[in-house]
């Protein structure tokens, strides 16, 4: 078990992951949590970085930051998020190698895995195949820092873990609908129709596409069971091992935020990956589950939107 008491640091804790973090680290009781924000700390430049990690001497470090998006901005902005990924994950690996931090926990993405490899994707099918061209750029990136944390711990020793967290939700998630992924996408869509008496909304692509959910305070749970638990070079896969097509996913959100609106597929918008749908037998023979049944966390992400919603209005 990481010491209760030892400095551990938050990347992008203002994110939907880092803002679960920091409440699940509080609630079991870390009293040293360090956090930066944007204008703080550019985690794209190395020097800022390194006097930052100079200063605070993190014991520990749980790696959330990253430029993230749905299908829509990762397929319009890959330099931006090539880039920028890029940038995050090599400063925070090298600062933290240099400085001496303990343990760190890098997280990747299940769209870093190839996009027609067998289902359930199982951790070593990554690098085995081609992958989705619409989140090409993203997934090139977090694969380069999964590959960094496995160099530092070759070549320096240093104790670097890596999770693969499937598709989260959950508060602070972005609900911007050109930029978000299809969880808060659907649950805006789906309040602004019965706020607005709307007769249809525009649910992207076939429908078809299977995708897999994990509600994000079931990730920090993982996470910090991780960080306790886990000390292997391979990284493993994080969600619920259960997954919906969109068309059920898109039913379940209207029945809990406006029953009875009807469902138009807008076929002029990608699927993205046909299915992505993490093996968790890994974790599982850890001895970690998750908690969340979707339902059950598609109402409270709902609830966390309306209060949200409530707060700008007023
Ligand atoms: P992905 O898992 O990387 O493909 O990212 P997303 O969460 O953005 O999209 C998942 C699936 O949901 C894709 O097949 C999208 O076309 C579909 N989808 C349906 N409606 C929406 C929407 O309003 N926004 C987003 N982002 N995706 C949607």
């Amino acid at each position: 078990m990481i010491d209760r008491n030892a400095p551990i640091f938050v990347t992008g804790h203002r994110g939907m992951v880092g803002s679960a973090l920091v409440r699940r680290l509080k609630s079991a009781g870390f009293g040293n949590i360090l956090t930066a924000t944007r204008s703080e700390l550019d985690l794209r430049e190395q020097a800022a970085v390194d006097s930052w990690f100079d200063s605070h001497r993190p014991a520990h470090v749980i790696h959330a930051a990253g430029t993230v998006g749905g299908i829509q901005a990762n397929a319009t902005r890959p330099a931006e998020f090539l880039y920028d990924n890029l940038m995050i994950h090599a400063t925070v690996l090298h600062a933290a190698y240099r400085t001496g931090v303990e343990k760190l926990l890098y997280l990747g993405s299940s769209c870093i895995y190839p996009r027609d490899c067998p289902q359930p994707i199982k951790e070593e099918y990554l690098l085995t195949g081609p992958l989705e061209k619409t989140n090409e750029a993203y997934a090139v990136a977090k694969i380069a820092g999964l590959k960094s944390c496995e160099a530092y711990r070759k070549q320096y020793g240093c104790r670097f873990i890596s999770a693969m967290p499937t598709n989260l939700y959950g508060p602070n998630d972005n609900f911007d609908l050109t930029s978000s992924h299809v969880v808060p996408a659907l649950i805006r869509k789906f309040h602004e129709a019965r706020i607005n008496g709307a007769a249809e909304v525009a649910v992207w692509g076939s429908g078809r596409p299977r995708r897999e959910f994990l509600h994000v305070d079931d990730l920090a749970d993982a996470c910090l069971f991780l960080m306790d638990n886990y000390e292997g070079e391979e990284t493993i896969n994080v969600g619920s091992g259960e997954d919906l097509t969109i068309a059920a996913l898109a039913e379940l959100i209207r029945d809990a935020v406006c029953p009875g609106v009807r469902i138009a597929f807008d076929a002029s918008m990608p699927d993205g990956t046909p299915r992505k749908l993490l093996d968790v037998s890994k974790l599982r023979a850890l001895g970690w589950r998750h908690q969340t049944a979707l339902a059950e966390g598609l109402a409270s992400a709902y609830e966390w939107y309306c209060s949200r919603v409530a707060v700008a209005a007023a």
